[in-house]
């Protein structure tokens, strides 16, 4: 159970709307238990139900634990449909991501820019059930990028410096690495795939093309797969 606004005093929490009915309805607690707990960008730790009613629960917390390390992979993704993208936030947070750019790609469908998902306080929804399903409290930070050049050839630049740059795509020569030595940024294409001259500008970059092999995997599937095949020591 993470919080953050709802933090009152150094060891107090209240928590009410839509984080006291989780409370009730998933973790069904009532007064007297223990809940696992941790302040968004801060510790861990357990909290005793001291108080709980319709309006309010009300915690004693003792928090004492650091959060796991964060991942030291940057993840750029093709925007994938709504609903896929909820899952892949879910699942890169839960496995330690800390640095996600969504960017656009010739295949990306234009209205999934449109998306009420893209807004900062539904993203972070998602990102907050990834965080507490791996009881982690470091929020990734989540760049919207709706123009691939401009990203690619201004930004990516200092981004990918002391990485690995990595582009998972299908037709690669290069077998994706079982592991790495550091730190990496891995480009991840839409449905569609990259198109050539996507793959070329980000080659130009210095990104290397890796493939998984000949079977082709949804996004969904694609990323967390490569996350965890690229995690670098010393992360999380
Ligand atoms: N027909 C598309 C193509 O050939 O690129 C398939 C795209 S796949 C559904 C979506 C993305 O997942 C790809 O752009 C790539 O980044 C990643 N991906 C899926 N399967 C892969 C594989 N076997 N090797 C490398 N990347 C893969």
């Amino acid at each position: 159970l993470l919080f953050d606004e709802d933090f009152v005093a150094e060891q107090r929490v209240r928590l009410t709307g839509r984080r006291l009915q989780h409370v009730r309805a998933v973790h069904r607690a009532g007064v007297g238990d223990l809940l696992r707990v941790g302040r968004v960008g801060g510790r861990m730790g357990e909290g005793r139900v001291v108080e709980l009613s319709d309006e309010q629960l009300l915690l004693e917390v003792r928090l004492d634990q650091e959060p796991p390390r964060p991942l030291l992979l940057c993840l750029v993704l093709a925007l994938p449909r709504p609903k896929m993208l909820k899952r892949v936030l879910q699942a890169v947070t839960s496995l330690g991501v800390k640095q996600i750019y969504l960017v656009n790609s010739y295949r990306v469908e234009k209205s999934f820019w449109g998306s009420p998902l893209l807004q900062p306080e539904k993203l972070r929804e998602h990102l907050v059930l990834g965080l507490e399903q791996a009881r982690d409290t470091l929020m990734p930070q989540v760049h919207l990028r709706p123009r691939f050049k401009p990203f690619v050839e201004d930004e990516l630049p200092q981004l990918i410096r002391d990485t690995l740059p990595l582009v998972a795509h299908p037709v690669a020569e290069q077998p994706c690495p079982p592991g790495v030595a550091g730190p990496v940024t891995l480009a991840i294409g839409p449905e569609g795939g990259f198109i050539p001259y996507e793959v070329e500008l980000l080659q130009a970059g210095g990104f290397t093309p890796v493939s998984l092999g000949e079977r082709i995997l949804r996004v969904e599937t694609a990323v967390p797969v490569l996350v965890s095949r690229l995690k670098p020591p010393g992360s999380a």
